[in-house]
């Protein structure tokens, strides 16, 4: 017997070591553009383990999914899964799935932008679901935002609301759909990726541009306009645009 069976028992508040926290593991909806890179940057930093999804859905340009397959790995997730969603293409016309509909700055009848794919966020954030389920990851973060792009129904926060609540009685388990960037606008989106001294890289390599340019983009879709007048807000005051961030993100 040891000595030490017969010494005074401590008490702490400390749990017991079979009790310690299991791993936080996290999916990212992952496109490779500005948005989405930055929530798997904020991702990285926040969770243990962080897996990237990523759908090829026959966008106007499959380099998406290249530079996607190449940022995730770059910024160190810890795997990257790019599924064939085709079937919305088949089913939804859009300017992002169709090659002859060009991107249009003006609305539609309806009041909603071309590039608009109904359904789009329903089927992602449900097969992102499953696939939480699968690897036991309690959140899926998103970068949808109402602040900018009210022009999607299913980028408003009712309709992530209500997804997670239908992902949660569907599978009967529980998961966050997270979503950073729901109100902030385009600056702030630039300062966060700032926070994490990676605005350089989001700048550079990540893709959003409707014409398919890298970094910077074409300069005249609505996507390179909406990002490069956030940018150039963010970098004209910088200090009071991460003193905003830090407020709506406190
Ligand atoms: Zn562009």
């Amino acid at each position: 017997m040891s000595s030490e069976s017969n010494a005074p028992q401590t008490q702490t508040a400390e749990p017991p070591r079979s009790t310690k926290p299991a791993i936080s593991k996290a999916i990212v909806v992952f496109s490779g553009g500005q948005d989405s890179t930055t929530c798997l940057i904020q991702a990285l930093a926040q969770y243990d383990e962080v897996h990237a999804i990523t759908f090829d859905y026959g966008q106007r340009h499959s380099q998406e999914i290249e530079v996607a397959k190449q940022l995730a790995q770059k910024l160190g997730a810890a795997s990257h899964k790019v599924l064939d969603v085709t079937l919305l293409n088949e089913l939804a016309i859009s300017a992002l799935t169709r090659d002859n509909i060009p991107v249009s700055n003006d609305l539609m009848d309806n009041g909603l932008p071309n590039t608009f794919v109904p359904g789009r966020n329903i089927l992602f954030l449900t097969l992102a679901g499953i696939y939480a389920y699968q690897i036991g990851a309690d959140a899926v973060i998103t970068g949808v935002c109402e602040t900018d792009f009210s022009g999607y129904p299913d980028c408003r926060n009712d309709f992530i609301k209500a997804m997670e609540s239908a992902l949660v009685q569907g599978m009967d388990r529980q998961l966050r759909l997270v979503t950073p960037l729901m109100w902030l606008n385009k600056a702030e989106t630039w300062a966060l990726a700032d926070k994490y001294q990676q605005l350089p890289l989001v700048r550079d390599e990540t893709l959003t541009c409707y014409n398919g340019i890298l970094g910077k983009g074409c300069g005249t879709c609505p996507a390179c306009l909406l990002r490069q007048k956030g940018l150039d807000e963010y970098l004209a005051t910088p200090d009071s645009i991460q003193a905003i961030l830090a407020a709506k993100t406190a």
